[in-house]
């Protein structure tokens, strides 16, 4: 049925935690539709409230020991350490999941706030992305309380309520901890949920997990032409889509630095050991007295250019602009379009804000009648890069060495530093913590993750979740205890 499982050690682990009981405590968290709204009136808070009451039945101890607070509708629990010198881990995760399509509802196996547990499965909405993550926490936590361990360091749940749209709750927490003066030692966010195959740097069967220390920018412009349409026998001066058209054609075959970035370094250089054939191989490969990372320094633009000609490796080397949506147009041939509008989205490459894209946008369309604006609410700068060379990290590389190997008991799998397109709510928590970590433990199949993940019968193994659960228990006895 699954693949995943065969990257899976020591499932043998804390065998009291039961996996039919965990799987029925994350059902149970399924079956409440904590539907992000688009926007906060749109948004059945009840639901959150209804989630957060579960919470407070199902893992007793953690509220017990926790304070609560509630930072508008998101949720923080702060289970205090024995020794108040260390600064708190943070586990993160977002109670928020995105609606089902309407008209999709009847395409589910099992209908996507039922809850059901069937086929080793458990269905519905957030099994992946991400009440899995967050109730796995909680799990993690009630189990280390249950079993009388004693925290040194402070262990933080903060649990976001709008990740998918706005992500309002997790920037009034970052700010909150801010304005306290609290730092976070290293925090664990969500990742992408896989295993990833080395198969993109030419050297398939190997295997990875990603851990994300950085997001791309996100920037949506608009252009816009007006014009007054008429007759299309007398188009003088260009109709409104033959100015747009040029527009768009600018803007798209503009080009933007290539750059290897030291996040890509660092991702090549996890990787770089398996890499013996294909087109990356003799610029990963290092002289005598030489490390991987030297090599791939001293053949940075080399490689740059490699990743540029790569479908799958592009993006992570310079910024990408997608022409998406337009507007306007004429529904007759012999009638010209009146006002037109076109979106350009834009994934930028650390160093690149949205200023720096809107006015390289209006530069190149300066002489042309074409009004530019930015899309303010949705796009945001890039984030900043977290380490990969601090404590964090290596609590993860331990906790992952001991759960995921390659097939048969193999070499553990490596940790790949890498960065993300999307934006979540780590990026919030940058100015408290220089390890914010986008990491997964609850895997799934490339196939499974690519459907279910905001799309129809999302669904996670009993096993996968299991897995994850004692995983991040594991990160409470390397880093809390
Ligand atoms: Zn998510």
């Amino acid at each position: 049925m699954a693949d995943v499982w065969s990257y899976f050690a020591n499932e043998g682990d804390y065998p009291d935690l039961g996996e039919g009981a965990l799987a029925e405590r994350l059902a149970a968290a399924l079956a409440i539709p904590t539907v992000d709204g688009r926007t906060a009136d749109e948004t059945d808070w009840t639901q959150f409230e209804r989630l957060v009451l579960l919470f407070r039945e199902n893992y007793p101890r953690v509220f017990a020991a926790a304070s609560e607070e509630r930072v508008d509708h998101s949720l923080v629990l702060t289970i205090p350490g024995s020794d108040p010198s260390l600064d708190p881990v943070v586990f993160m995760g977002h109670m928020d999941v995105v609606p089902v399509v309407e008209g999709t509802e009847g395409d589910w196996d099992h209908g996507p706030f039922s809850g059901d547990i069937a086929d080793g499965y458990v269905w519905g909405r957030g099994a992946l992305d991400m009440k899995d993550q967050v109730v796995g926490e909680l799990e993690a936590a009630e189990y280390a309380l249950s079993h009388g361990w004693e925290l040194r360091r402070t262990l933080m749940l903060c649990l976001g309520q709008d990740e998918e749209s706005l992500q309002t709750g997790a920037r009034a927490i970052g700010r909150m901890l801010k304005e306290r003066g609290t730092r976070v030692e290293f925090l664990v966010d969500e990742g992408d949920y896989l295993v990833a195959d080395t198969a993109p740097y030419g050297v398939p069967g190997h295997h990875g997990l990603r851990v994300n220390l950085a997001e791309k920018g996100y920037a949506d412009v608009r252009l816009t032409v007006r014009g007054e349409g008429g007759h299309s026998s007398n188009p003088f001066g260009g109709t409104t889509l033959a100015i747009l058209a040029e527009a768009i054609s600018r803007v798209a075959n503009d080009s933007w630095p290539v750059e290897l970035t030291e996040l890509d370094r660092q991702m090549l250089a996890a990787v770089a050991p398996w890499i013996t054939s294909g087109p990356l191989a003799p610029l990963v490969s290092p002289r005598p007295g030489e490390t991987h990372r030297d090599a791939i320094d001293r053949n940075a633009d080399g490689i740059a250019q490699a990743f540029l000609r790569d479908a799958d490796l592009f993006p992570f080397v310079t910024t990408t602009v997608a022409p998406t949506m337009i507007e306007g147009g004429s529904q007759q041939a012999n009638v010209m379009p009146q006002d037109m509008t076109a979106t350009i989205n834009f994934r930028m490459l650390p160093g690149v804000g949205c200023d720096r894209v809107l006015s390289r946008v209006r530069e190149l369309v300066a002489d042309l009648p074409v009004e530019v604006e930015l899309l303010e609410d949705v796009s945001n700068d890039p984030s900043k890069t977290s380490r990969s060379d601090g404590w964090g990290f290596r609590v993860l590389e331990r906790v992952a060495a001991r759960y995921f190997r390659e097939p048969g008991g193999g070499e553990p799998l490596a940790l790949i530093p890498a960065m993300v397109c999307g934006a979540s709510d780590a990026r919030m928590y940058e100015g408290v913590c220089d390890s914010c970590l986008r990491f997964s433990a609850f895997v799934a199949d490339d196939e499974e993750v690519a459907r279910g993940v905001h799309g129809t019968n999302e669904r996670i193994t009993t096993r996968a979740y299991a897995q994850g659960v004692r995983f991040m228990i594991g990160v409470i006895r390397e880093a809390l205890l």
